[in-house]
């Protein structure tokens, strides 16, 4: 016999909401809820099972089970029909529960075997907090408005445990945001750190879950959606029409803001008895599960959309802003999903560390954390539901792990990592203003890598000699528009000023592979990184590169200035954009400007094939600076941004360092001044084996100055070559096994 019961939601949410309206304890409340759910619907047995931690469940409230077996069963997550509800997500409807894949039965629960069986996930934007169960002995498939409907109750439960209605007993109800969590992520900048949370974007709350009236809930749907539509115009007159990455997400936008169907949904979900805001969270929620399950990268992007214009929906529902209005505690730990160029340096220094549910190595927001060295560890899933404001938590940008509430056990680990970490930094401090000379007695000379305001008075604390490799486009990709000549010339005067005598050198504009400018149009190209970059826009878009060149040159101020061209594949190219910086001195000397007192011009060796370029080349070049990240990523032909392959080769791999070497060799025997200015240069021991390989001047970020200089301090160099030497003729694939041996033995 099939039952052909309608359900009617509304009826059970007014029900359920007079009995949650009544005072009392968490499982007191809790315990209300099934004995509602099972009548309306016409079951046997309603239950309610939360997560006590990551992979267990808990039955926390029943009507129709033994109620002693209440926070006594247990299950794992996969475990049982429920636990199979609460891994994958997905709703499970049957009239033959015994003979369905993975049932188990629980005799502690005093269940006679229920014979149907309807289970759907308990969650809030895609966190999972249990599982909602009802059963009866009848052979009965559940019917779409009533799965509808226990999904509906199902989400007033999450909100209810959001805002910790349940609260008081049980370990399940009362973990919510309280327990101790472990994100494991990747590094993006290294460095630990202590501090509080405090949430980029604000964390809506839905006070109110059930509707009363769906007359005013409908009203205030429509308006919100109304003063939506009206805000995402706005923006859209306001977007520059060059932007076509920013029109597009905003067009996208639109499409949801007019979508028939979303709208639909929502107005559906009010009918059902839901408050406004609680219907968009449920579609929200929804989006949220199926972003989990997507692997189209264009799909996910979109529902990515869809979620930001349900946040904006939220707020205006609920009022509460856009910013999160809470003051930034002490020592800020900024969490976020993803978090731009200019919203990060407007935070700026105050951050001790932060941490991002997306984000990548090679994104605008990574490179500003590492020049302004705040830690930061990207992809930890799950952490902007997790955390709430003001949380406790530790950011370890060593191993990419974030302890979020930790327990005192973790604390004190944590604390002691921390305290060995300054006591280095005393040491590094201690050496700040002596050479890096190794044992026996080569000088090594340390610059920095800058690109920000924010890195010069690194200048003097680092104990860098000047800065090696000043990365000009950083300055390009944190604005929206293309900044002017003036403001650029008024910058490098501060750095020039700020290096006092040292030697700056600016490399020019190097856009395109990873590093695009939102105000150009951006080119579609198969593989940007091999693709129309650096000193090649430059040569054919001679208008940006001429305005920089005269910035700087007027930056100089009859003083010396130092050059340096991107990515220069062959001597040409070389030749050519040192004939446009001369043609600019002469044209700036003409307009009366000063001309730089001594002028530098130096290419940097980022492609394999400049290593064989002509004589000529190293000749007339003033100087060369090894740019390691693109010529590694060149020699192996393994993309620097693809984790994946990235590690496959070892910087340290014999053929690489032999290939530094030769480098080495031929610029020593023609006489031109070389150095490295990749990032395998601020590790130490990578740093160690370029110096073996002839390197006498390495550019690094300014905290790797001190662990650098505190090992080549401590190391015989000639050693070092010896133990290299005898690593390629046993012929092993990198010298690191050895080195590290050889180090350690010491
Ligand atoms: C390099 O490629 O090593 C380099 C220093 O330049 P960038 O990392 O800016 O490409
Ligand atoms: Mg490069």
């Amino acid at each position: 016999m099939t039952h052909t019961h309608k359900t009617n939601s509304r009826l059970m949410l007014g029900k359920l909401r007079r009995a949650l309206a009544i005072e009392g304890e968490g499982q007191e409340r809790l315990d209300r809820i099934p004995a509602i759910i099972a009548e309306s619907m016409d079951c046997e047995v309603c239950s309610i099972y939360l997560f006590r931690d990551d992979e267990t469940l808990e039955l926390c409230a029943t009507e129709g089970l033994k109620p002693e077996a209440v926070h006594k069963t247990r299950m794992r997550l996969g475990e049982g029909l429920v636990g199979r509800v609460a891994k994958f997500q997905r709703i499970l409807n049957t009239d033959d529960a015994p003979n369905m894949r993975g049932f188990r039965f629980m005799p502690e629960t005093g269940e006679e075997v229920f014979i149907s069986f309807l289970g759907v996930p308990i969650q809030r934007l895609g966190e999972r907090l249990g599982v909602l169960v009802v059963q009866s002995k009848e052979k009965r498939r559940f019917l779409e408005d009533e799965i509808y409907a226990l999904e509906v109750v199902a989400m007033v439960i999450a909100e209810m445990a959001e805002l910790g209605a349940f609260v008081g007993e049980g370990a399940a109800l009362s973990a919510l945001h309280k327990q101790a969590r472990l994100f494991r992520g990747g590094v993006a900048q290294e460095g630990i750190a202590e501090g509080n949370v405090y949430l980029h974007e604000p964390r809506v709350v839905v006070t109110n879950p059930i509707g009363e009236d769906s007359e005013i809930e409908h009203a205030r749907l429509t308006k919100a959606i109304d003063t939506l539509r009206v805000s995402v115009d706005e923006m859209l007159d306001t977007a520059g029409a060059s932007d076509k990455d920013q029109l597009n997400v905003l067009e996208t936008y639109r499409m949801f803001a007019n979508s028939k169907g979303w709208i639909n949904r929502m107005q559906s979900d009010i009918e059902s008895g839901l408050s406004a805001e609680a219907a968009v969270e449920k579609e929200q929620s929804l989006a949220r599960t199926r972003l989990g399950q997507v692997p189209d990268h264009y799909l996910r992007e979109r529902l990515h959309d869809l979620d930001d214009l349900s946040n904006r929906l939220l707020r205006i529902l609920t009022g509460q802003g856009e910013k999160t209005g809470a003051e930034l505690p002490e020592n800020p730990i900024l969490i976020a999903r993803n978090i731009g160029p200019g919203d990060l340096l407007e935070y700026g220094r105050k951050l001790r560390g932060i941490v991002l549910e997306e984000g990548s190595v090679g994104s605008h927001a990574t490179i500003i954390a590492r020049a302004m060295a705040i830690p930061l560890v990207i992809h930890a899933n799950g952490i902007t539901t997790e955390a709430l404001n003001g949380d406790h938590i530790l950011v370890d940008g060593e191993q990419g792990v974030v302890h979020l509430r930790p327990d005192e056990a973790v604390v004190g680990a944590f604390k002691d990592k921390m305290a060995m970490l300054e006591k280095e930094q005393e040491r590094y401090s201690s050496i700040r203003t002596k050479p890096a000379e190794t044992l026996d007695g080569e000088i090594i000379t340390l610059t920095m890598n800058a690109g920000l305001m924010a890195d010069l008075p690194s200048l003097q604390s680092s104990g860098a000699s000047g800065v090696g490799l000043f990365r000009t486009e950083l300055q390009f990709l944190v604005r929206n528009e293309m900044p002017k000549r003036s403001h650029l010339c008024s910058l490098y005067s501060k750095v020039l000023a700020a290096a006092d005598g040292q030697r700056v050198v600016f490399r020019t504009l190097d856009i395109g592979s990873d590093k695009v400018l939102p105000y150009l149009e951006p080119q579609d190209e198969p593989n940007p990184a091999m693709g129309w970059r650096a000193i090649r826009v430059g040569l054919d878009k001679t208008g940006i590169m001429r305005m920089q060149l005269q910035a700087l040159i007027r930056a100089a101020n009859g003083g010396p200035l130092t050059v340096m061209f991107p990515f220069v594949a062959q001597f040409e190219e070389y030749r050519d954009a040192r004939a446009m910086l001369e043609t600019e001195i002469q044209r700036e000397a003409k307009k009366g400007h000063p001309i730089p007192s001594k002028i530098e011009i130096g290419a940097m060796l980022e492609t394999p094939s400049l290593a064989f370029a002509p004589d000529r080349f190293f000749e007339e070049v003033d100087f060369i600076s090894i740019g390691g990240n693109d010529l590694k990523q060149f020699f192996f032909a393994a993309d620097r941004e693809n984790e994946r392959v990235r590690r496959r080769y070892d910087t340290l791999n014999v053929s690489f360092l032999t290939f530094i070497e030769r480098i080495v060799r031929r610029c020593n025997d023609i006489g031109t001044p070389v150095s490295f200015c990749g990032e395998d240069a601020g590790r130490p021991i990578e740093a160690l084996c370029f110096a073996a390989m002839g390197l006498r001047c390495l550019s690094m970020r300014p905290a790797s100055i001190g662990p650098v200089k505190s090992l080549l301090r401590r190391t015989n160099l000639s050693q070092a070559k010896t133990v290299i030497q005898a690593a390629r003729e046993r012929g092993d694939q990198s010298v690191r096994p050895a080195i590290i041996g050889w180090l350690r033995g010491r």
